[in-house]
């Protein structure tokens, strides 16, 4: 790193520290310059953690009461970058799998932390999988830069904070009883997701409709396995007030859902089916628009280069999530402005969030001001 480059480092963290210590005598600032100066290396560690969900979560496929994750940080002399990757068990990552990634990514090589291409694009070649594993490292350096330049990412990204949009709430495939409660739960919320892809579809939508009239979003989890039966669906879908259909047939149906969302009255959003930045240009003629998500994309870097090659495209882009932490949460909330629908409710879904960060207010994701991507430890 150039010796400018790397006093512009030490002093921005310095100043960063001074926000906190403002009052402090001039020893303890001097002390603190040294801390600051004392390392600048940066340095990765994680641990793993599990994420008590507040109900049983049920998919078209599977179901469960928990979420493993693991957290990491990347401290650079006295400033700490916070990540989460959250491994739901039906995407192949585990704690395990995480932990073993991440004991191969070696950050103490890099002089220069600004380096987000040459070091996340070393990251991304350690292996060909790991991508929530890959999205940790990118979120906790996308921290500590933020905190380093003293900017929240929304802003380094030239974005409006109040352009957010609100956010959809998850309602659980559950008994008409449950799912009656969760819908006045979720009072706060102006727009509610569905996770439909069983035999009881009709009944989900309907009892919901008995108790609110507000927009739907569907998400079919690829639990359909028919087109001519998703159109019908759509239609019907339409007819009670639904917005738009996420991943209705199985990811590898491209024809069948080009076929689909030629024909639908309803905006057809793939998710399992669009992973990273090179599947993008496959959803353009196959759906309307991508769901983005941390977990899939390795973190910040790549969501934001695949939003940005989708509007080039003429897709609509909604921005979602696993069940995760308000750390990994915050970090998408900051590129909700650039989305035209959002499902960040996960940190909501949880019981033992260890952040604070974005707060959904009235049902509008609400971005922290804080420097980085918005978070912190509780
Ligand atoms: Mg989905």
């Amino acid at each position: 790193m150039s010796q400018t480059r790397r006093e512009f480092v030490k002093n921005s963290a310095l100043v960063a520290g001074t926000s906190i210590l403002a009052g402090r005598s001039p020893e303890a600032l001097a002390k603190t310059y040294l801390d600051a100066a004392s390392s600048d290396r940066l340095k990765l560690t994680f641990s793993p953690y599990t994420l008590e969900l507040k109900h049983v979560f049920t998919l078209a496929t599977s179901s469960r009461s928990t979420t493993p994750v693991v957290l990491t940080q990347i401290s650079y002399g006295a400033l700490t970058g916070y990540g989460e990757a959250s491994m739901p068990p039906y995407l192949s990552e585990s704690q395990e799998s995480a932990s073993a990634f991440l004991s191969r990514v070696h950050l103490e090589k890099y002089d220069n932390p600004f380096e987000l291409e040459t070091i996340l694009g070393d990251v991304d070649a350690i292996a060909s999988e790991n991508p929530a594993a890959k999205a940790s490292v990118d979120i906790a350096l996308h921290d500590l830069l933020g905190k380093i330049m003293r900017q929240p990412w929304y802003n380094i990204w030239g974005l409006a904070k109040d352009k957010t949009p609100y956010t959809s709430f998850t309602i659980g495939i559950d008994t008409p009883e449950v799912v009656r409660q969760k819908v006045k739960e979720a009072a706060e919320f102006k727009i509610l997701k569905v996770k439909l892809g069983r035999d009881t579809d009709k009944e989900m939508i309907e009892t919901i409709r008995s108790v609110t009239d507000k927009p739907l979003c569907v998400d079919v989890n690829q639990g359909w396995k028919d087109k001519e039966f998703a159109l019908e669906m759509a239609h019907w879908l339409k007819d009670r007030g639904v917005v738009f259909v996420e991943q209705p047939m199985p990811k590898s149906w491209f024809d069948e859902h080009a076929w689909l969302t030629e024909r639908s009255p309803l905006p057809i959003m793939g998710d399992e089916a669009i992973q990273r930045l090179e599947d993008v240009p496959r959803a353009h003629g196959a759906y309307s628009g991508i769901n983005v998500k941390l977990m899939k994309s390795t973190g910040m870097r790549e969501a934001y280069k695949m939003i940005v090659l989708a509007r080039s495209l003429g897709l609509k882009v909604m921005i979602g999530c696993m069940t995760e932490t308000s750390c990994a949460i915050s970090a998408a909330s900051n590129l909700s402005p650039l989305a035209d629908w959002a499902d960040l409710d996960g940190a909501l879904l949880t019981k033992n969030d260890p952040f604070e960060g974005m707060k959904v207010i009235d049902g509008k994701i609400t971005l922290q001001d804080w420097p980085g991507i918005g978070v912190k430890k509780i």
